[in-house]
């Protein structure tokens, strides 16, 4: 296949003061947009994330923009090579929070943070005996892949982790705790938070799970499935020496690394689904979302009445039963 990847993705982030998060990124804004660059870019009195989509000579431009500017000097960029934009607009949001916690007292991860180990670190620690690691990501992220043995927080965002490490510290207590999400700003705050709450042995995974899996020497070995990404790609590969699907299809059970939205726009919730079984469940996750007035499934494929109440008969359901 002749490759045509003449675009870059870009994700990074830096923990450092920004005065005016406001103006700051109006002004951005209008430069990212001169640059022709789309993605999303959140800014906060605490810092800068970003994942942002261009060319190489635009992405280049805009790396050389930021170092230039002294309080991004050494920000690290992790690339990935595209063949388009991942995505469709370009924002540039003011925030109170790079990421939230929902804590009493915010972090600050210039103050207090775990570790940063690098890929090999990471991969040598978690393989030892009294180290337990910690996804620090929500659950349709670690359900389309995580590391080996790594624990499943049972949260549905990031905000409710603490509650969550509260309730189970009985599976962590005196044993190393390592942690990892995508890029590695989530660990930041989380790894922090993890000593202030008593932990004393906390490492983080320097560059997050994207960076692991570039890495040349672990060639992001002890990862199984695929990572989450969020833009238009959902997915990319992180383990370079095996490939092992942990992903299982929300209708069947099966294999499945593919995620869809449920059609009905009211709940847009994540499902891994095979095509087949899209078509057969009218991309709804439930039965109120197969049978939704709004359902865009039905919409895209334009189904009459009578074909929608023919796929419900073939999984058991009806027009008139109740939702
Ligand atoms: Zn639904």
């Amino acid at each position: 296949m002749e490759s045509n990847k003449n675009y870059q993705v870009l994700l990074y982030y830096n923990y450092v003061h920004i005065e005016d998060p406001e103006g700051y990124a109006a002004e951005h804004l209008q430069f990212c947009k001169d640059l022709d660059l789309k993605g999303r870019i959140l800014v906060a009195h605490e810092g800068i994330n970003g994942t942002v989509s261009g060319t190489v000579e635009q992405t280049t431009e805009y790396m050389e923009a930021m170092h230039n500017d002294p309080r991004f000097a050494d920000m690290v960029f992790k690339i990935d090579e595209h063949e388009g934009h991942a995505f469709k607009k370009m924002h540039v949001r003011p925030r109170k929070e790079l990421v939230t916690l929902r804590l009493e007292d915010d972090i600050n991860p210039l103050q207090t943070t775990g570790q940063h180990l690098s890929p090999k670190e990471f991969y040598d620690a978690m393989q030892d005996e009294d180290t337990v690691v910690i996804d620090a990501r929500n659950d349709y992220e670690y359900d389309l892949g995580h590391f080996r043995g790594a624990i499943r927080p049972e949260i549905e965002t990031f905000r409710e982790l603490p509650d969550w490490i509260r309730n189970n510290k009985d599976q962590i207590k005196g044993k190393k705790v390592l942690t990892y999400c995508t890029g590695g700003i989530r660990c930041e705050k989380f790894s922090g938070w993890l000593l202030e709450e008593g932990f004393e042995n906390v490492g983080q995974l320097h560059g997050g799970i994207v960076s692991y899996g570039k890495d040349p020497e672990v060639q992001g070995e002890l990862w199984d499935g695929q990572c989450y990404v969020f833009d238009e790609r959902i997915s990319v590969p992180i383990n370079r020496k095996e490939h092992v699907v942990v992903g299982v299809d929300y209708f069947d059970g099966q294999p499945c690394e593919r995620y869809v939205n449920c059609a009905n726009p009211e709940c847009n919730k994540q499902i891994l689904s095979s095509e087949e079984n899209e078509h057969k469940y009218m991309r709804g996750c439930t039965h109120e979302c197969r049978v939704s007035p709004r359902n865009m499934y039905v919409k895209e494929h334009g189904l009459t009445q009578g074909e929608v109440q023919e796929r419900l008969e073939a999984i058991g359901e009806s027009l008139k039963q109740e939702a």
